[in-house]
């Protein structure tokens, strides 16, 4: 069987590598941080993330989602706290069915749960603080800078004498090694036409604490994800399972009111007090989390192809990282390892085809997606505090219990259903034109029925 060589442990290529094992090739895995059992904190990305039904699937598929979803809390619907002091909150469910719920579970717990999944097989071996500088496309051999660990928490250096420069070749390479990909640029640097984009957001995003109550309880409501929409920005909290909320405030990086501008104490108080006057109180820790935690970049990739002949291959963020606000970054790649190896299983004595039929089963998907989670930003931040939003919402809830199977809103095509991204977005403006339309036939024919009752 052949030899593959994956690039990043984080967590799509931990589930990549447990398919291929179980595909049976050869699979040596490189990750350029230290193992996370032994402490090692995930490190600048979301400290906990939604999982729903595409991601469930592929864990499914695998046979771990039990294992992994043990760990999870169900969050049922949006919790969203409008802006003013005293203001109630308002519950609005994602879905018409109770039991459609996403799932808040930690990055690090899942992340472990992958590797030790691919590590059941035998022919699966994982390899830490090992950093991929290049990849020779042609030969699929790709150079590694082997470290002891700490330095690599202190940036990796090939100048440092406990450093080792190491070479890794195999049949191919997979480079599931995120957004800021070394696999994907050594595709753009050796690959003629290799298509590339990135465009990052005004915005930034930093992780903040509500912690347990003194009892261990959540100082919230647990089971829902909390949103303050503030218009041009918006703070949601996502449960963990020690009673805790991890915060996320996504803010402009620059302006009058921004990162940039809220520099004392004094200024982040300030913000959180006029801003977020219920969860301020709950939130001891913010002077220190927000001065010490690190203001994230929002980025959209897209770049094509994905593979380069039968030698090399991209999947989840390195293909295609989105911005977090439909929560299907991670649901997203997951999938792309099962439509991979239902590729690699249709053609297993023709890789390359088989890389070629994932790309084109994948591309048109993950674009559409992108476009939808920026959509989505707008549609957190400011309409979901509109009675106009709720008002949809609930008009999309009755039209799927009156209709059901024919009607679906989008959130439920995107989140709970595996039909594909592009094909949602594209039910979905159907659909819209033909309730509208026919609300707007209905207002039409209601008047020109007033009109005739005055004229006569
Ligand atoms: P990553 O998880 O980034 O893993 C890449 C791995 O490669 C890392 O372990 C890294 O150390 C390693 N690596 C990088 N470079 C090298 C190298 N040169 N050599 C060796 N190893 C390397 N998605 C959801 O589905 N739901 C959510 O709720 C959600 N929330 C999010 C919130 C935020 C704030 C952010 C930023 C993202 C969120 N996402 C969410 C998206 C999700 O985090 C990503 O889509 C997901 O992590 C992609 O998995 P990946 O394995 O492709 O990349």
């Amino acid at each position: 069987m052949a030899k593959l060589v994956l690039i990043g442990s984080g967590l799509a290529g931990g589930l990549l590598a447990a398919y291929l094992g179980r595909r049976g090739y050869d699979v040596d895995l490189y990750e350029r941080r230290a193992d996370p059992r032994e402490g090692n904190i995930v490190g600048g990305r979301s400290i906990n993330l939604a999982i729903s039904t595409r991601g469930i699937h592929a864990l499914e598929q695998i046979g771990i989602a039990d294992e992994a979803l043990q760990h999870a809390i169900p969050m049922r619907g949006r919790m969203i706290h409008p802006a003013g002091a005293g203001a109630r909150t308002i519950f609005s469910p994602y879905d018409v069915d109770p039991k459609n719920c996403i799932n808040s579970i930690g990055r690090a717990v899942l992340n472990t749960t992958l590797i030790e999944a691919a590590q059941r097989y035998s022919n699966v071996r994982v390899h830490f603080n090992h950093k991929c500088t290049d990849v020779d496309v042609d030969s699929a051999t790709v150079q590694l800078l082997k470290t002891n660990g700490s330095s690599v928490a202190a940036g990796v250096s090939p100048a440092n004498p406990q450093n080792e420069i190491i070479q890794a070749r195999g049949d191919a390479v997979i480079g599931v090694d995120g957004a800021f990909s070394a696999v994907r640029q050594s595709m753009q640097m050796h690959i003629d036409n290799f298509q590339y984009d990135e465009s990052y957001l005004a915005h930034g995003y930093k992780e903040l604490t509500i912690p347990p109550g003194p009892d261990g309880s959540w100082r919230m409501e647990k089971n829902a994800l909390h949103i303050w929409p503030r218009k041009s920005f918006m703070m949601i909290a996502l449960p963990n399972p020690d009673g805790s909320f991890t915060c996320t405030l996504f803010w402009e990086f620059e302006g009058p009111r921004s990162f940039a501008t809220t520099k004392t104490d004094a200024d982040v108080r300030r913000f959180f007090d006029e801003e977020f006057p219920d969860a301020f109180p709950l939130m001891p820790t913010l002077l220190e989390d927000f001065r010490e935690n690190p203001t994230g970049s929002l980025v959209t990739i897209r770049c094509a192809p994905w593979y380069y002949k039968d030698k090399v291959a991209l999947l989840g963020d390195a293909a295609h990282a989105v911005v977090p606000f439909y929560g299907q970054g991670m649901n997203a790649a997951f999938e792309d390892c099962v439509v991979l190896d239902e590729c690699l299983e249709k053609f297993p004595d023709n890789r390359k085809r088989a890389f070629s039929e994932y790309f084109s089963r994948r591309k048109e998907n993950t674009d559409a997606l992108a476009d939808l989670a920026i959509g989505n930003f707008v549609e957190m931040r400011d309409k979901t505090a509109s009675k106009t939003f709720r008002a949809k919402k609930k008009l999309d809830h009755l039209l799927e219990a009156v209709l059901p199977g024919i009607y679906l809103p989008l959130y439920t095509m995107v989140t709970f259903t595996r039909i594909p991204y592009a094909a949602a977005a594209r039910r979905a403006r159907l659909q819209d034109h033909m309730v509208y339309g026919t609300l707007a036939f209905l207002v039409l024919i209601a008047t020109i029925g007033i009109i005739r009752l005055f004229i006569r």
